[in-house]
């Protein structure tokens, strides 16, 4: 940083400096720090408006995602303009900090997070915070952490009660130690999550804290789980003992980083009755698909991350961003393939 932005950044953040663990040397370490969050929803937008209001100096949110009036209760940096718009949450998460600090660099992403596009999102960034809502995407986030020896925030919520953990590979314990294959139990489903914003809001805190500590040179201690109950307002703390078999963490097999990535694949949208899928290259920009899709359907909305399109048979497909696509009215998933495939067909995209 040049003298007279350091100047303008201790000023800025003179409160925070006095914060033991933190001071001028910690507010910019903050500064220079690069955070990847991954999903935008309750737990992430927390995280990056908090981390944000930190003086962390940039950001990198992905989320697949729009916001509706569903997630209001809980979602920070947004409200019903973005519900009723149905902004993509990643679009909605990077204006909400651009609003707070417009020197904060932001690089927002509108995808499915899967073996493709891990290693890109984690390899660069000093620490990755998981705002995600399924255990299939933190093990994957887990395997491209320890591959890249990135540390990062496991964070969970369902109802009153959430679960945070800092990950730092090789000084302590991953979440495959944490919870070996074939023991995710039912935080693997798909089911919907009963949430509070008061508990989304404690994790997300919770998780932002442990990242900034770890920033700003005051590293907390890896591998400590800490449950909290907010029913009880109790917090628990568990220290996590490392596999010495773990297949991730020692045996360094990475066996979802080699995985194909479920390109084309219809599958529910937690937490939904929509469809999704997922395109193996970028789609064209929103307004080169609506200009191919206007003389085929009647019906078709255009804005600057999505072009929404519905057939004649009532089902609407939604192209988010350049590789989601969202399918909802459909009954089920063959409906929802044929919805799709008539979409593509005319706007040129790949058809299953
Ligand atoms: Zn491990």
């Amino acid at each position: 940083m040049a003298s007279a932005d350091v100047a303008e950044v201790l000023s800025r953040f003179s409160r925070e400096a006095l914060v033991k663990g933190i001071g001028q040397e910690g507010v910019k370490r903050l500064r220079e720090s690069r955070v990847a969050i991954i999903g935008c929803g309750a737990l992430g937008s927390t995280e990056a408006e908090l981390l944000a209001r930190s003086g962390v100096g940039f950001l990198r949110v992905v989320d697949r995602d729009v916001v509706d009036y569903t997630n209001l209760h809980r979602t920070h940096m947004v409200g019903e303009a973005e519900a009723e718009q149905g902004v993509p949450k990643a679009i909605a998460c990077r204006d909400g900090v651009a609003r707070i600090d417009r020197s904060v660099k932001v690089e927002a992403y509108i995808d499915d997070v899967d073996s493709d596009n891990i290693e890109d999102i984690v390899k660069d960034v000093d620490i990755v915070l998981d705002g995600t809502d399924n255990m299939d995407t933190r093990f994957v986030i887990n395997e491209a952490a320890v591959k890249y020896n990135k540390p990062w925030v496991y964070a969970g919520v369902n109802s009153w009660y959430g679960t945070v953990m800092l990950i730092e590979p090789g000084r302590g314990p991953c979440l495959r130690c944490l919870i070996p294959e074939g023991q995710e139990g039912q935080q693997a489903s798909c089911d919907i999550i009963p949430a509070i914003g008061t508990v989304t809001t404690i994790v997300g805190a919770m998780a932002a804290n442990l990242a900034i500590r770890y920033l700003a040179g005051d590293g907390p201690e890896p591998g400590v789980l800490y449950s909290i109950d907010a029913r009880e307002n109790t917090v628990e703390k568990v220290k996590v003992e490392r596999n010495p078999s773990c297949p991730v963490c020692v045996r360094r097999e990475f066996k979802l980083l080699s995985r194909p990535p479920r390109f084309g694949v219809i599958s529910r949208v937690c937490g939904s009755e929509a469809f999704k899928l997922r395109l193996p290259l970028d789609a064209p920009e929103p307004q080169d698909l609506a200009s191919r899709l206007s003389s085929r359907f009647s019906w078709v909305v255009s804005r600057p991350n999505y072009v929404k399109v519905v057939t004649k048979e009532g089902v609407s497909v939604t192209v988010l961003g350049r590789r989601v696509v969202v399918i909802e009215g459909a009954m089920n998933e063959d409906d929802a393939r044929r919805a799709y495939d008539e979409v593509a067909e005319a706007a040129g995209l790949p058809t299953y």
